[in-house]
């Protein structure tokens, strides 16, 4: 297609990026199959990698040459946290599920016996966390529309078809179970069309968010599929088109010289000569990921397109459970210019028990990184929980006669009017996930309890019927 004729009329020369010279390099990885391969590991003691072995057997393992040459400081194993971010290490499965496994590779077993056994511990790793597969899949005429999630009012979640793998996966991922090929959980869209008829009908709809895996695994012609026929005039209620992504600190040679990274650069900026916004959603879990000239390069040419780049990432034991990490983060990405959105909880799924961080604790290391930034950074908000009735922020401890509590409030809401209203539970060292609290002052529920009941039948109904 020329790019020139679905360019908007009065746009009359696509901008220059400049960059710096540097040979394109191909896009290589490594899974489970063949990371004995990689020179670093095979230099790794036979005990570690036969634990790399067992882990990959059961969580997905993928792994680029980029992370592995240029993130990874193979001098600090096991404890480097890109390390930890993206290889398999022996606790992320429980002990029983590691020596289930480690017997089997141990004595050769079938293919098909070692698959068995990974899929029945996979289902014992709550695949499918916060009703993501029923509750927040929306209908069109009485039709299920599997690649979409609409749980929040204003935004709609896009979950392209081709965009469902990642260019390196995270150890925590709390999507972790479509990467395993339990195929039944991919919530996969392959129709371009299904996504605009949908908004065209959301008058309320004012943000589109591309996510996945990654949709920045597409090449650039593939998501301009999706992304052109949004900029419709009739779709005037849509803002700002958004891309979750992890390629800015796993492949930033996506933004600088992948062969097609100029003409995404394009696309962002016919988005925002429709008069809309492209906020690049990025997904930094360690300020390491910021330091290559690779990644700075990828956040400068983003920027000079006028897109916005907003920052997001769990607190995660292992590999950023210090107020330093963040400060140190949110101070590099204010002088990049990237905008701090989100600090999220790790969600109770997979390897959940190995980065798991009660929310005392996670509230303190948010606090004390929050105090040491200046006001640019202290737009992030968090610790946050994206539970089943939203995101809910852990605000801070507080005692209100006498009694320990939390406090909380909604940064999101299934129901918008439950947003911003502050709510207390009982103080709770061990909590890490909302479920686990109790409310406070003697209460019995939360307020929002019996209205999310009723929402959750209402939803059961409907995605029944169709
Ligand atoms: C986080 C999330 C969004 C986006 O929320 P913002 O607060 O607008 O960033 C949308 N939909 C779902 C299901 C989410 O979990």
């Amino acid at each position: 297609m020329d790019m020139r004729s679905i360019s908007p009329p009065g746009r009359a020369r696509p901008h220059v990026f400049p960059k710096t010279q540097r040979d394109p390099e191909p896009f290589t990885y490594f899974t489970e199959r063949n990371f004995e391969n990689i020179t670093q590991v095979n230099e790794l003691p036979p005990e570690l990698r036969f634990d790399m072995q067992v882990v990959s057997s059961v969580l997905p393992f993928k792994v680029n040459s980029y992370v592995v040459n240029q993130l990874i400081d193979w001098s600090d194993i096991p404890d480097d946290p890109i390390f930890q971010l993206t290889f398999p290490q022996k606790g992320m499965l429980t002990e029983d599920h590691f020596n289930r496994m480690a017997a089997l590779l141990k004595n050769d077993a079938p293919r098909k016996d070692i698959k068995e056994e990974a899929n029945r511990i996979r289902l014992e790793l709550n695949p499918h966390p916060a009703g993501q597969t029923t509750l927040n899949v929306p209908t069109l005429d009485g039709e299920v529309l599997p690649g979409l999630q609409h749980k929040y009012r204003e935004t709609v979640l896009f979950f392209p078809a081709a965009g469902q793998t990642c260019h390196s996966y995270c150890t925590f991922c709390f999507r972790w179970a479509q990467f395993v090929g339990m195929s039944d959980l991919r919530f996969a869209a392959k129709e371009a069309s299904q996504l605009k008829e949908y908004i065209r009908r959301h008058p309320e709809v004012t943000n589109v968010l591309f996510t996945g895996g990654d949709p920045m695994v597409m090449k650039t012609h593939k998501l301009e599929q999706y992304v052109e026929p949004l900029l419709d005039p009739a779709l005037e209620h849509l803002q700002t088109i958004r891309f979750g992504t992890k390629s800015m600190a796993y492949w930033p040679q996506r933004f600088v010289n992948d062969p097609d990274a100029d003409d995404l650069l394009r696309m962002f900026e016919r988005i925002i000569a429709s008069g809309r916004s492209v906020a690049v959603m990025a997904h930094y879990n360690h300020h390491r990921e910021l330091e290559t000239s690779l990644a700075r390069e990828a956040v400068r040419r983003i920027r000079d397109t006028g897109a916005v780049i907003r920052s997001q990432s769990p607190v995660l034991a292992h590999i950023n459970d210090s107020a330093g990490v963040w400060e140190l983060m949110w101070r590099e990405q204010v002088r990049l210019g990237i905008i701090p959105y989100y600090m999220f909880v790790e969600r109770d799924t997979g390897a959940e028990h190995y980065f798991k961080i009660p929310l005392v604790k996670a509230t303190k290391i948010f606090r004390e990184a929050f105090r040491h930034v200046n006001g640019l950074a202290r737009t992030v908000r968090g610790p946050s929980m994206s539970a089943t009735p939203g995101k809910v922020e852990v605000t801070g401890m507080s005692e209100v006669n006498g009694e320990k509590v939390l406090a909380l409030r909604f940064l999101q809401g299934r129901n918008p009017d439950w947003v911003g209203r502050p709510f207390f539970a009982k103080y709770d060292e061990e909590a890490s996930w909302l479920h686990h609290l109790k409310p406070a002052f003697g209460q019995e529920k939360f307020f929002f309890e019996d209205e999310l009941a009723r929402m959750t039948d209402e939803k059961m109904k409907e995605v029944d019927a169709a």
